[in-house]
């Protein structure tokens, strides 16, 4: 996982086009669910109040999501009561929205950083869970709350562009496994409505409630607003290459968030593993290409000898290895790491230069 700088809401119709009405009793009943001290839905009340007033397709699913969601009969006690079909929830399935999102995560999956769509579909993935709360980071503890945080389904700073492995549930491989009483080696892996914090008495559970306390007591890692190189660790050893662990923070303990999120988004799947040592392996050998086409390159200089093809084979490795590491590549994360590495190998020390002068 690595970090992404998520541009602000987008001027795309849904957020935009204000052409949606709501029922004078529609109006009425949001009325007496909206806390005029809300940060969020406070501005909504003169809105409501207004009949002429209209609202854009993004507000309007919203406020229809409170009005089912926050409603006392309907849900209560973190239990469903009522047996009422709940409001479609569409905005996020928008064909504009789905492409920015495409492109804000640079076609990768912000959970993995695996470009998937040539085998799969996307998941418009609800970063806080819309309908239902899994509160649990271990997979066999599949009791829910309800509501989720339904007033966040339209918001764009909740949604996240995700491959299907990390966003819903399956049976994969780990390495390093041991076996249960039947043999079996796989585990439950996959985020789906889990979204642990670190005491349930710090969850937000109400849209009248400012959601940024939440943000420190979340317990998985938001690509969009932790910076993931703080809480996960890359092993470069031949045995745990590709392999993720948790960073040992500053108290000497593994990162609460790495714990949680490697499980949730089952970021050790055999197949993941596998896919990014293979990615590291490669870099490497591009990066030693890349070292010995320079080194031929000087030695031609220095022999006062005309240099055309090797300056043409240093561009060309140097292109290559760039390639690899531009933001629409795989397992930056792991890559970066592997970069630092790089800064000690001799070869490079002997041309006295740093990693960071071959990358453009
Ligand atoms: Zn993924």
């Amino acid at each position: 996982m690595i970090k992404i700088n998520r541009p602000p809401t987008p001027d795309i119709k849904v957020y935009t086009e204000k052409n949606q009405n709501l029922s004078t009793e529609e109006r009425n009943f949001l009325l007496a669910l909206l806390d005029s001290q809300s940060i969020q839905f406070g501005s909504f009340i003169p809105r409501l109040q207004d009949e002429q007033e209209r609202f854009t397709k993004a507000e309007e699913e919203t406020l229809k999501a409170i009005a089912y969601y926050a409603n006392p009969e309907n849900f209560k006690d973190n239990k469903k009561l009522t047996s009422a079909k709940a409001p479609n929830f569409k905005v996020y399935k928008d064909p504009e929205l789905k492409e920015l999102l495409k492109a804000t995560f640079h076609k990768k999956c912000a959970y993995c950083e695996s470009l998937f769509l040539q085998v799969s579909p996307a998941d418009i993935e609800h970063f806080r869970p819309k309908a239902a709360i899994n509160r649990f980071v271990d997979q066999k503890d599949e009791k829910l709350i309800y509501p989720g945080y339904y007033w966040l389904a339209a918001d764009w700073d909740n949604l996240l562009w995700s491959c299907i492995l990390c966003n819903r549930k399956n049976n994969l491989d780990v390495p390093n496994t041991v076996a249960d009483e039947f043999g079996q080696t796989r585990q439950a892996l996959g985020k789906k409505n889990r979204f642990p914090v670190l005491q349930e008495t710090l969850r937000i559970r109400s849209h009248n409630e400012d959601l940024t306390a939440e943000h420190t007591h979340k317990l998985i890692l938001d690509p969009c607003r932790d910076n993931p190189k703080e809480h996960l660790f890359f092993p470069l050893d031949d045995e745990d290459l590709g392999i993720v662990k948790s960073s040992i923070m500053e108290d000497q303990n593994p990162s609460p968030k790495g714990e949680a999120s490697i499980p949730v988004y089952g970021l050790n799947r055999t197949e993941l593993v596998l896919a990014r040592k293979q990615a590291a392996l490669d870099l490497k050998s591009i990066f030693l290409g890349l070292l010995h086409s320079l080194k031929a390159f000087i030695s031609k200089q220095q022999k006062q000898e005309n240099t055309d093809a090797e300056e043409e084979e240093f561009l060309f490795q140097k292109e290559r290895f760039n390639t690899k590491l531009d933001a629409e590549s795989e397992y930056l994360a792991l890559k970066n790491h592997l970069l630092e590495e790089f800064n000690q190998f001799d070869l490079l020390q002997q041309l006295q230069l740093k990693v960071e002068d071959l990358i453009e």
